[in-house]
């Protein structure tokens, strides 16, 4: 095994994954990239396999394995293809870290098994722990593996908490962008289009998280996933609207003390601390310049016109299946904004209906997320119809 960390990314070919590929090309005598995988997108899963001549690759679509193999099938690189190959490809003694960027459900199961294997995970695949956070912190702990989180506002909270890992928290401060529709009263948000929604002020994202962020349901998960990380009540939880993104998120201490982490927006440098923790490396990211920014502002989330996030709160406070439900729901209502089956006030709507219709299971195990998951998205696909 050589010195260098291997690194393992699931969903290389996303937003995140691409980003992640760039940090790891800054630093070739620290990384060593073992594994990438893409759902659908062949051809540049085959551009970063040549580029980066990692030992496996991944592709998603089994329909798609014939092309990826023979575009690499002498250059020395595994291909697999299909759900069980993510599974077992993290699971190799070369990988060190997992980076889970690849979005929705489809990252629980990869995740049980990286855990099982020992293997340090970069979560930026939140619904991993909305879905499943009982489990997988449970598992973590048993397994002695560190989840480091990519999430800009739960790696700002990190960086606040190092050092202070005695010292417990009093409540942490969540920030929000607002979204495209910040300030929007409901009867604006009736009419909003798709490609308004796909519009996000400061972020360049994948599609799934940038309609999350306009109708706040991402923030309703990140509340979630921020319990799970750093095992907090709900009550400990707050989220504050801050248009500018630049302090991206802060940490309260018992003694009333608050650390915040600031920057410009950019996902490279949350992935870049999560694979090099604990130490920072030098870059040349753009700096944070005062004088761009004479004003950083706050203001309260709309509850009542963004009802996602207290589906959250309430998915939060109730525990048990009820978030799996919740997301299952969302990422249907979701693919369904994205193909313009249903409006972006039909969202929120159709996650409340689908959380109302199931009665919670508390301390659920696996089997109980799957079929709570598949339960969820069935009566989602029923209710948007054809
Ligand atoms: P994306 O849509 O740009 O990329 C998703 C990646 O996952 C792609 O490589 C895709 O091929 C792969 N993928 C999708 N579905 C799959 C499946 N069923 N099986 C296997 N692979 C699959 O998404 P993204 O914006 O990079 O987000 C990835 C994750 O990171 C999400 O959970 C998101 O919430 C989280 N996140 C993203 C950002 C961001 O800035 N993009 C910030 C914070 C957190
Ligand atoms: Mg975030």
């Amino acid at each position: 095994m050589s010195d260098k960390k291997g690194i393992a990314i699931l969903g290389s070919t996303g937003s995140i994954g691409t980003q992640a590929l760039e940090v790891i090309a800054a630093y070739p005598n620290y990384f060593d990239l073992q594994v990438i995988t893409a759902g659908k997108n062949a051809d540049l899963l085959i551009e970063q396999a040549l580029k980066f001549h990692p030992n496996s690759v991944v592709i998603g679509d089994e329909m798609q394995y014939t092309k990826v193999k023979e575009a690499l099938w002498d250059h020395d690189i595994h291909v697999y293809c299909g759900e069980e190959a993510l599974c077992q490809v993290v699971e190799s003694t070369e990988v060190h870290t997992v980076l889970t960027a690849l979005v929705g459900y489809a990252g629980l199961k990869p995740t049980i098994h990286a855990i099982n294997a020992g293997k340090t995970i970069a979560l930026a695949n939140k619904e991993t722990l909305v879905v499943a956070g009982e489990l997988i912190t449970r598992l973590a702990k048993e397994k002695g593996v560190n989840i480091y989180p990519v999430d800009s506002e739960h790696s700002a909270i990190f960086q606040c908490i190092v050092g202070e890992f005695h010292n417990p928290i009093e409540k942490i401060y969540l920030t929000a962008s607002g979204g495209p529709f910040r300030g929007y009263s409901a009867e604006q948000l009736q009419g909003v289009s798709l490609e308004q929604a796909l519009k996000h002020p400061n972020w360049s994202m994948g599609a799934k998280i940038t309609i999350d962020s306009a109708s706040l349901m991402n923030k309703g998960l990140e509340v979630i996933e921020a319990k799970w990380l750093f095992g907090l009540k709900a009550e400990q939880i707050d989220v504050i609207v801050h248009p500018q993104s630049i302090v991206h998120s802060l940490v309260q201490f018992e003694d009333g003390s608050m650390k915040a982490q600031m920057g410009l927006p950019d996902m490279k440098l949350p992935i870049q601390f999560a694979l090099t923790y604990p130490n920072r490396f030098k870059t040349d990211f753009q700096r944070f310049n005062f004088m761009d920014y004479p004003q950083l502002t706050f203001e309260s989330p709309d509850r009542k016109v963004f009802k996602n996030l207290d589906l959250a709160y309430r998915a939060m406070h109730e525990n048990g299946i009820i978030a799996c439900s919740l997301n299952a729901a969302n990422e249907v209502a979701v693919d369904a904004f994205l193909n313009k089956k249903i409006s972006f006030i039909e969202i929120a709507q159709l996650n409340e209906t689908v959380v109302n219709s199931f009665t919670n299971i508390l301390n659920p195990n696996y089997e109980d997320y799957v079929i709570s998951d598949f339960n969820a998205r069935k009566k989602a696909i029923e209710l948007i119809g054809n």
